[in-house]
């Protein structure tokens, strides 16, 4: 497996130069592993849960949203099993004091000072948040910060059913915020303690649980391919018996390449009517479904596509980073450009346009122009300054896919005639197109 370190700091460095993502805190020295997005981070991440709740929701039939609250009664985490085993093995080094995750460790060296064999037995570390609700601070008053989003949909389980009127098979998404006190958080925003995820519960007859999962393994993993991401750079990988939950009958991650090796993107598990079946016990209330025809009623069983929104967002990032040689100077010196090969329906900006210079109405018709292209739905951005080469390299580097420059030949022309050029990232072609049919233009080049 070929390490890439310092590809991954390069990539790290371009996020923030270029306001994608920033140390949480900074000003104060940072809080470890915490990150903010910035205004072009904020839109790559948009469009990343645009585009899941798109597949997932807003283009089927069988599958509606949820959005349920980070904080829920404690009952709940007691009853899924995470308060008693929500945990990870944490070993302590007993020579330099650092901390590992039993379960990531290769070899019995130490990772930090590189001593053999000083590693404490591992000990469970449960890695829920806790905080209080209200004004006392006692056990009594303990909630946790939700360690997934899944068990909203569980417990809403009759709520949605009833409510949209759905029959298994249906499946309920929900994107939100969930918390994990990580022993080991890293790898930039791979693993962090406060992150997004993008989770559906698929809930079937028990017939078709195996029909199902396959169905989903599929559709997941053609999912990052339909987005651009590398057929090369992804695999499958099933869980062995060993790694699954007491609950779980089978689980395949969604795996990707990175520069410092394979890790999970996402999972897709069977969990039975493992949560159902314990949520109706504990609360008295039956989560099960009642059929009008054949009048049985039955526990529904889930399939579990799960993913991470930050973790995808940094997928998306480290896929389409290239540093390419675009030719050479007059010394032979390799001219090098930083390109981001996003799709147009991933990429934070879609079009950027210019004026070529600041003068002789370049800059009026550019306005204009970009206003028509907001109005009609394009994520846009203009700019007036510096050399054309350097803006168009700007834009590159934050993987724009097209550039509109107003040049002399627009100003000059009779206005039905007057002509644009689109500049296309990654081949660098221009084409003059009317300034009338730029929106069109666009529009049949976006992807659907
Ligand atoms: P791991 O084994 O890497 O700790 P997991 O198998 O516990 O992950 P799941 O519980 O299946 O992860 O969570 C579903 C998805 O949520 C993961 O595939 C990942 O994309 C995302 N995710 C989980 N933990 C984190 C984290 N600490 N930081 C960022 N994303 C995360």
């Amino acid at each position: 497996m070929s390490q890439q370190p310092d590809l991954m700091d390069r990539i790290v460095s371009l996020c923030k130069r270029r306001g994608f993502v920033f140390q949480a805190s900074e000003i104060y020295g940072g809080l470890s592993s915490c990150y903010d997005y910035g205004p072009l981070g904020v839109e790559l991440k948009r469009n990343v849960k645009e585009q899941w709740w798109r597949a997932m929701v807003t283009s089927r039939r069988d599958i509606v949203g949820l959005d349920s609250a980070i904080l829920q009664s404690p009952r709940v985490w007691q009853t899924s099993g995470h308060v008693e085993g929500f945990s990870d093995p944490l070993v302590d080094c007993k020579n330099c004091k650092a901390r590992f995750r039993a379960d990531h460790l290769e070899g019995d060296a130490c990772p930090s000072c590189g001593q053999v064999g000083t590693m404490t037995e591992p000990r469970a570390f449960n890695l829920m948040f806790r905080t209080f609700m209200g004004p006392m601070e006692d056990s009594a008053a303990t909630v946790y910060l939700r360690p997934e989003t899944a068990q909203g949909i569980f417990t809403n389980f009759l709520n949605v059913m009833n409510s949209a009127r759905l029959k298994p098979p249906f499946g309920v998404a929900q994107i939100g915020k969930s918390f994990r006190n990580e022993i080991t958080p890293g790898n930039f925003v791979f693993r962090t303690r406060e992150f997004e995820q993008m989770e559906m519960e698929y809930f079937v007859p028990p017939d078709e649980e195996d029909k199902w999962y396959e169905y989903w393994i599929q559709e997941r993993f053609d999912w990052y391919q339909r987005l651009g991401i590398r057929k090369d750079k992804l695999r499958l990988r099933v869980h062995g018996d060993d790694e699954l939950a007491h609950y779980s009958s089978g689980c395949t991650d969604v795996e990707y390449q990175f520069p410092f090796g394979w890790g999970e993107l996402e999972g897709i598990a069977k969990r039975g009517s493992f949560d159902l079946g314990r949520h109706s016990e504990a609360s008295g209330v039956g989560l099960s479904f009642f059929d009008e025809q054949t009048k049985e009623r039955w526990t529904p069983h889930v399939i579990e596509p799960a993913g991470g929104c930050d973790r995808t967002a940094m997928t998306f990032l480290v896929d389409a980073y290239e540093e390419q040689e675009v030719g050479k100077d007059a010394k032979g010196v390799a001219d090098v450009r930083t390109v981001l090969h996003f799709d147009p329906r991933i990429a934070p900006i879609t079009v950027a346009v210019f004026p070529l210079v600041k003068k002789a109405g370049m800059p009026e018709l550019a306005d204009e122009i970009e206003g028509r292209l907001r109005v009609a739905g394009f994520r846009t951005f203009y700019d007036q300054k510096g050399a054309i080469g350097r803006r168009y390299r700007r834009q590159d580097e934050v993987g724009t896919p097209w550039c509109v420059t107003v040049d002399g030949e627009s100003v000059d022309a009779e206005p039905e005639q007057a002509t644009v050029t689109i500049r296309d990232r990654d081949s660098m072609d221009q084409q003059r197109v009317r300034v009338a049919d730029v929106v069109d233009w666009l529009r049949d080049k976006m992807p659907n």
